[in-house]
């Protein structure tokens, strides 16, 4: 195999590379200074690549490593490693391993004994989580939705009720499938943005509730790469900054069983484990704040 002959003793280094997303600059120059020096790229396409290699006046010899060939590349390019060589993995764009391939390697190369050190760079959906104006703090990398339908409702199902950030990858021909997904279950007044072409000429952040963006999409032709950025749910935040109100929800919905009130109000004193007192102050006050709204 090209370039896959190594001199030293021991086992080498396997790096793995942030690439850039669109802008060529978004390389750190420990990133070229580390690919220069390397023995061997391994890129999961090596013509894409290539273009990279050639604007930093890179020569180090590529080798494809990708989805389809992960199972017999991945020991040929460990036994490389243990022979002393320097590798770098490199995916299309941004962080290998993140909706790309480079974790099988990595995984590999741990088992082996093999360093394995990151070189950080652009990722996709940090940037636009960054720019998004939605909570950073807590938030879940999806991805991109599985294919099959039953399970992209299983992962949907499962993020519906999270708080956090929710983000996603998508591509620009089923990004109206996605939204169309994403209103049906979590909402169609969420709030999302929807990140386009970060770092390129187009770059857009498009803010707004998750029915606004279907319908702006249904109306223009999704073009270039997205990234969806979900706020989380904001119902279970709502029952923790109003709890005052709701034993007295549980009275009223006692009493639209049939149960009298003051029955009502003793049974929501002892399953809220508070005093009947508190129960009718409660009351009291949500009546008096429906009062005013009236
Ligand atoms: N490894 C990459 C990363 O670290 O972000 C992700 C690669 S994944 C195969 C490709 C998806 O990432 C695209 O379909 C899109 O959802 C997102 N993506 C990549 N580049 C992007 C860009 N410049 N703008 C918006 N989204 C992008």
């Amino acid at each position: 195999m090209d370039g896959m002959t190594s001199e030293k003793d021991g086992p080498g280094v396997l790096y793995l590379c942030g690439t850039p997303i669109g802008n060529l600059e978004d390389m750190t120059y420990r990133a070229v200074r580390i690919m220069t020096e390397a023995g061997l790229i391994a890129a999961e396409d090596t013509r894409h690549t290539r273009k990279l290699l050639a604007h930093y006046d890179i020569h180090t010899p590529l080798t494809s490593y990708h989805e389809h060939n992960k199972y017999t590349k991945g020991p040929e390019l460990i036994a490389y490693l243990l022979r002393g060589g320097t590798l770098v993995c490199v995916s299309d764009a941004g962080l290998p391993g993140i909706a790309d391939p480079g974790s099988h390697l990595a995984l590999l190369a741990i088992e082996a004994g093999i360093r394995v050190i990151p070189l950080p760079g652009a990722n996709a959906a940090l940037s636009a989580l960054i720019c998004s104006g939605l909570d950073t703090t807590v938030f879940t990398f999806v991805g991109f939705l599985p294919k099959t339908e039953k399970k992209r409702r299983e992962v949907l199902k499962d993020v519906q009720k999270r708080r956090e950030t929710l983000l996603f990858y998508e591509a620009p021909h089923r990004l109206r499938t996605l939204l169309k997904e994403l209103s049906a279950t979590l909402g169609s007044t969420r709030c999302a943005v929807v990140a386009r072409e970060l770092t390129k000429k187009f770059e857009e952040f498009r803010r707004g509730t998750l029915e606004e963006h279907l319908t702006y999409f249904m109306d223009n032709e999704p073009r270039g790469e997205f990234v969806v950025v979900v706020e989380g749910t904001t119902d279970a935040k709502e029952e923790t900054e109003g709890p005052q109100l709701l034993p007295a929800e549980l009275v009223k919905s006692l009493m639209a069983q049939g149960i009298e009130k003051k029955e009502a109000m003793r049974q929501t004193a002892r399953q809220m484990g508070i005093s009947r007192r508190e129960v009718y102050q409660l009351l009291l006050l949500t009546e008096q704040k429906e009062d005013v709204l009236n």
